[in-house]
């Protein structure tokens, strides 16, 4: 992270804490909805026919929870790239070594790659 002065290092480790500290609440409030949900579904269980609708819920809350258990590897990762300075691998992009730009690391700062290699692996997954 030669590129990056000790000022934008220290704002962006800043960042990343506070993006796990929100997701960390963000999960225990998804966990406490789940059991709401889980108790509204049993009271309702027997007095109706909408169990398909309760399915696709119960799906949404699954795909929410994997959603931010990924986000919460994806910051705990960046954040032990950027204090291993030892290895020096934060803002280096992982395909081709460039430098990411500091602008974009503040709006993403778990960003993996360059812009032109994020394209290229988007890409790639799509197709
Ligand atoms: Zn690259």
């Amino acid at each position: 992270m030669r590129h990056l002065t000790a000022g934008q290092h220290a704002l962006l480790e800043t960042a990343l804490q506070q993006q796990l500290q929100q997701l960390d609440r963000r999960l225990a409030e998804h966990l406490g909805g789940a059991t709401r949900a889980e108790h509204a579904r049993s009271v309702l269980l027997q007095d109706s026919d909408d169990a398909p609708q309760r399915e696709a819920e119960r799906e949404l809350d699954q795909a929410l929870g994997d959603r931010d258990t990924v986000a919460l590897g994806t910051l705990s990762a960046a954040l032990a790239r950027l204090r291993d300075t030892e290895a020096g691998r934060y803002g280096l992009c992982a395909d081709c070594d460039a430098e990411i730009p500091f602008d974009r690391l503040r709006v993403e700062p778990w960003a993996l790659r360059c812009v032109p290699c994020q394209t290229a692996q988007e890409a790639g997954q799509r197709a």
